[in-house]
């Protein structure tokens, strides 16, 4: 595992998780189109670069190379494939460069360029398209220049190497790695996500870290073992079936049954490991909240104790949150729908509440459970009077979209305060109490701003 950043740990399994991944395309034939002709491949390199620098495009560029020699390697690839194999291709060095060096100078170049433009202002998604291309030619650059003159007899010239960019296939493997770029950019934002790498980053927890570190331990071995298990028992059926045809295998075909073996040993193995990472993390990180009862178990919303927390925050930082709308909500007559439906249909609303709240404000700030049916909302982002208003209309209405027997429609009351000059949480939480009780005393089911009186 590599260390850098100072961050080892969760630093060192997202290394390893774009190495799984180059291992399964590499292994699986999402890879390489035939044996030894890359395509999608220098995808998780530039990935490695985008996210976490030159060290990490490099080692990328490593694994790249290696699996590029391991599958030119393999007998009956053709002539042109069998360049990367520094043993077959006649020329160890040029192969090694071709394959190995290549490869790492473009983990290298693409980590540098990522971090000339880190701090260019333009769209992300833009940039990302436009670096992740430019990275790709560079690779292509990189390849078959070199390659032209290591190895005269594959006729790699400038018409050769301009028609390969201009090629549809080329086009192709740009328009796919663009995509996938800007997929993985999407998905990097997404707020749990974060909040798992938070996590997992600061160590905030030894016993958590340890924990993950204990249980991936164990859940490797156990892998490795069943899977070793596979191997074997496929290596026999393959040599059962080959006897029963009579056909009398050549050593070194015995030795290629083998090698495609740990192919597989490997593409399985890396599967497992990204999708043992997964588990692990989301493990960890039900583990963190539950232990911290930052969240409320049943609607997986943040607790009281957290936004209280947070509300104490924001008063104390007003410089970070210039424009903090507060906001309480409480379902109407709550009592009522657990009187005549139920508590479990009642734990169902105040469930069905929450997702609605998440949905219209969890990408603007902190949403949290205060208590059996209220609900508050700070928003801390990009939203002025008018879009509040304008959430609040659209969470009114997925609300009253509940279904319930006899056609009732659950409505809420909700009183909104704008974060001024109060120097506690306190003051704020009255005030936007007040106003929420102003709303449920003429009537309920609506919303109001806090007015000085
Ligand atoms: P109002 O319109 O004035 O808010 O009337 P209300 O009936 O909603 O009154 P209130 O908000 O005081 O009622 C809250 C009720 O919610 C009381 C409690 O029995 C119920 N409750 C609290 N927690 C839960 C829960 O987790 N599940 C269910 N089903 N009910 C809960
Ligand atoms: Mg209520």
């Amino acid at each position: 595992m590599i260390k850098t950043q100072g961050k080892p740990l969760f630093y060192g399994h997202k290394i390893l998780l774009l190495t799984a991944l180059e291992f399964v395309l590499a292994f699986s034939g999402l890879g390489f189109v035939h044996y030894g002709s890359a395509t999608i491949m220098y995808i998780p390199v530039i990935a490695a670069a985008y996210f976490y620098g030159i060290r990490a495009g490099v080692f990328l560029g490593f694994v790249f190379g290696i699996t590029s020699i391991w599958e030119a390697s393999m007998a009956g690839v053709d002539y042109f494939d069998s360049l990367f194999s520094p043993f077959s291709s006649g020329n160890i060095a040029g192969s090694i460069y071709t394959a190995l060096g290549a490869r790492m100078l473009f983990g290298f170049a693409s980590g540098v360029l990522f971090t000339l433009f880190k701090n260019v202002k333009i769209n992300e998604y833009v940039k990302v398209t436009v670096l992740s291309i430019t990275a790709q030619l560079i690779h292509t650059l990189l390849v078959l220049i070199p390659m032209g003159h290591l190895f005269p007899k594959a006729h790699i010239n400038e018409e050769y190497i301009t028609g390969n960019i201009f090629s549809v296939n080329e086009m192709l493997q740009l328009i796919l790695l663009t995509v996938i770029m800007c997929v993985t950019l999407y998905i990097s934002k997404n707020k749990r996500l974060a909040e798992i790498e938070k996590i997992l980053d600061e160590g905030r927890q030894s016993y958590y870290t340890k924990r993950l570190k204990i249980e991936g331990a164990f859940f490797v071995l156990f892998l490795f073992l069943v899977i070793l298990a596979l191997m074997f028992h496929l290596h026999d059926m393959t040599i059962m079936v080959v006897n029963a045809a009579d056909i009398e295998l050549p050593f070194q075909t015995r030795i290629m049954f083998i090698n495609i073996q740990i192919q597989f040993l490997i593409g399985v193995a890396a599967i497992s490991y990204i999708i043992g990472i997964f588990i692990t993390s989301y493990r960890v990180y039900a583990f963190y909240h539950i232990n911290n009862a930052d969240k409320d178990l049943m609607t997986g919303l943040y607790s009281k104790t957290t936004a209280v927390d947070y509300g104490a925050t924001v008063i104390n930082n007003k410089k970070d949150f210039p424009d903090t709308y507060f906001i309480m909500i409480d379902i109407d007559n709550f009592k009522g729908i657990n009187d005549t439906y139920g508590h479990l249909t009642g734990d169902n609303v105040i469930i069905s509440i929450a997702r609605f709240l998440e949905k219209h404000f969890g990408a603007y700030g902190l949403v949290s459970r205060f208590g059996g049916d209220e609900f508050v909302v700070f928003i801390t982002r990009s939203l002025n009077k008018n879009d509040i208003e304008r959430k609040i209309q659209e969470f009114q209405f997925d609300a009253a979209n509940i279904s319930l027997e006899d056609n009732r429609k659950v409505t809420c009351s909700i009183g909104i305060c704008h974060v001024d000059n109060e120097k506690k949480f306190d003051e704020v939480y009255r005030k936007a109490d007040e106003t929420l009780y102003q709303v449920k005393t003429s009537g309920r089911n609506g919303y109001r701003f806090y007015k000085k009186v």
